[in-house]
């Protein structure tokens, strides 16, 4: 097999593992750790004749040689790169969008089909595509973006003013909120369709599918299932009638990348048991490898937040993670955007540009290539430590889009400090994902209570099992499991496993080094190969962001 990486016949050189570079990177299901009867697949390397280790060692400097002037060759060719503008508001109107079978300006969602209706005649409008996007993204180079993701203008007002076709009259749009107003006078309806540099018109928006009677049911659930330990004030307050259908900003991005990855991994070869006494220590023998993968991959639609406040998940103040959690959206099925889809619903204004989101976003790509990569290490049931993780963005596409969010919202106030929680249910998909304030004087006493229970079953019930201490956990880890439950602190969006994407011409390197014996770590230490580093936004970044 030609692996495409410039690897020299390791086996020539080192007498006794003719076999071993041939190891098949088979898909193997059975890579449990935990398993007893693991095989030794390999044969004692016979060290008095050449240290593989110092071979190795050779070789990784050569292939980190050649990642780093591949990189510093990438960084010359991005710099290059062309900008293509595509203008997704052609044929767009400011002012009354009129029904063209009867003249009224009265349209909005159909929420069952999809379409604008026409709120007299019924007429029912065909949803419109934005054009001129690239479709295949394996073919995307350079960086293409729809002219609604442009910078957005400081001196630009987010307040507009219209003059009314019909009467006269001045209308003012608050483009921070809503998309379109009515003339007090005519009753007309004027809405913001042309892109304006203000961050509140973009490309698409991917309408309404679940009814508000459908939210408050998917809400109304999620909080049924968490009422024991609910703030009783909350339990009183509680009710659906007043959520909110929002379409929230956000930057949907395209990317054709090729991604090169080179490490170590590790193979379990052997799990056993050694008395010391009375206690007993596991231990692992495996095999180490120098392993490369290189691939092409496509990545279609990943979806991250435009506004400042969404992004910051880590603010004390609100539960913002909820509304990252209830992603991904079906982005495919996003139209052309018209300020009648948000007729009836709160928008909210972009306020971020791409330049603030290009290095989330690149981490996130990158995530998602190591998350592909995962696929093909199987055999590596220890791990793998990623050394170097290069990827070429070969082209980009940036598109601004309005997502439909049912939003339920509580603010609970702890003294002169208030937290703001939030159920979302995802418009389109129904995901749904909460926080509910906990009372705690109830959550500390019944897991007291448990922790009790715990310690009288450790010294009158197993006094003389080995693993009695672990009774002593109980309370502390029922406290933590509800906590988790009501508060979802951790949820957010798995877009490294959710992202669409397409791996392809996959290139392998899988050259053995040497066998280890007695490892304590059931992982390979150091393994990286599931590590996530742009879930959060950096701090840096937010301060960045609101400097501007
Ligand atoms: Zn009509
Ligand atoms: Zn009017």
């Amino acid at each position: 097999m030609n692996n495409g990486f410039d690897n020299e016949n390791f086996q020539n050189n080192t007498e006794g593992t003719e076999s071993l570079n041939s190891v098949p990177l088979s898909v193997n299901e059975n890579n449990s750790v935990n398993n007893e009867n693991v095989q030794p697949t390999q044969t004692v390397v016979d060290n008095s004749q050449v240290d593989p280790g110092v071979l190795a060692a050779q070789k990784i400097q050569e292939n980190i040689q050649n990642i780093v002037n591949e990189a510093t060759q990438n960084i010359a060719n991005s710099q290059q790169e062309q900008v293509r503008v595509v203008k997704t508001d052609e044929g767009s109107k400011d002012g009354q969008n009129k029904c063209p079978k009867c003249g009224a300006t009265e349209i909005t969602l159909n929420v069952a089909n999809g379409k604008l209706r026409c709120g007299f005649c019924r007429h029912e409008f065909e949803p419109e595509k934005v054009e001129g996007m690239e479709e295949d993204i394996s073919k995307l180079s350079g960086m293409v973006m729809g002219s609604g993701a442009s910078n957005i203008a400081a001196d630009v007002s987010e307040v507009m003013t219209f003059k009314c076709s019909s009467c006269g009259a001045e209308v003012v749009v608050d483009t921070k909120s809503s998309m379109n107003a009515r003339c007090h006078w005519c009753r007309s309806i004027l809405s913001v369709n042309q892109q304006i540099p203000n961050g509140a018109v973009p490309d698409v928006v991917l309408p309404f599918s679940v009814k508000k009677q459908e939210a408050q049911a998917c809400i109304e659930t999620f909080v049924g299932k968490r009422k024991f330990f609910a703030n009783p004030k909350f339990k009183a307050e509680f009710t659906t009638n007043n959520i909110m259908g929002v379409y929230f900003p956000y930057m949907v991005i395209d990317m054709n990348t090729h991604a090169n990855l080179y490490g170590q991994g590790e193979h379990l070869v052997r799990r056993y048991t050694v008395k010391h006494g009375d206690r007993t220590e596991t231990y692992y023998d495996a095999d180490l490898y120098e392993v490369g993968r290189e691939f092409d991959l496509t990545i279609n639609g990943l979806t991250v937040e435009s506004s400042l406040d969404k992004l910051n998940t880590k603010d004390k103040s609100k539960t913002t993670n909820i509304i990252n959690a209830i992603m991904p959206f079906d982005i495919e099925n996003s139209v052309k955007y018209n300020a009648n889809y948000l007729a009836g619903f709160t928008s909210e204004k972009r306020d971020t540009n791409i330049d603030d989101l290009k290095p989330l976003v690149q981490t996130q790509a990158k995530d998602i290539a190591r998350n592909s990569a995962n696929e093909t290490i199987k055999y590596y049931d220890r791990g793998v430590k990623w050394e170097r993780e290069v990827m070429d963005i070969k082209g980009e596409q940036w598109k601004a889009a309005y997502l439909p969010v049912w939003l339920y919202s509580y603010q609970e106030k702890k003294g002169d400090k208030s937290l703001l929680h939030y159920v979302a249910v995802n418009a389109r998909t129904k995901e749904t994902m909460g926080s509910v304030p906990i009372h705690m004087p109830k959550l500390l006493i019944v897991s007291a209570i448990i922790e009790l229970i715990g310690l009288i079953l450790m010294l009158f019930v197993l006094p003389n099992e080995n693993w009695r201490y672990l009774c002593l956990t109980f309370g502390v880890i029922y406290y933590c499991v509800m906590y988790a439950r009501y508060r979802n602190a951790g949820a957010r969006n798995t877009y490294e496993k959710e992202t669409k994407r397409n791996m392809t011409d996959v290139k392998a390197l899988d050259n053995f080094i040497r066998h280890e014996y007695r490892l304590d770590n059931s992982r390979m230490s150091g393994a990286n190969n599931n590590s996530v580093n742009g879930s959060t936004v950096e701090k840096s970044l937010l301060e960045k962001i609101k400097q501007q």
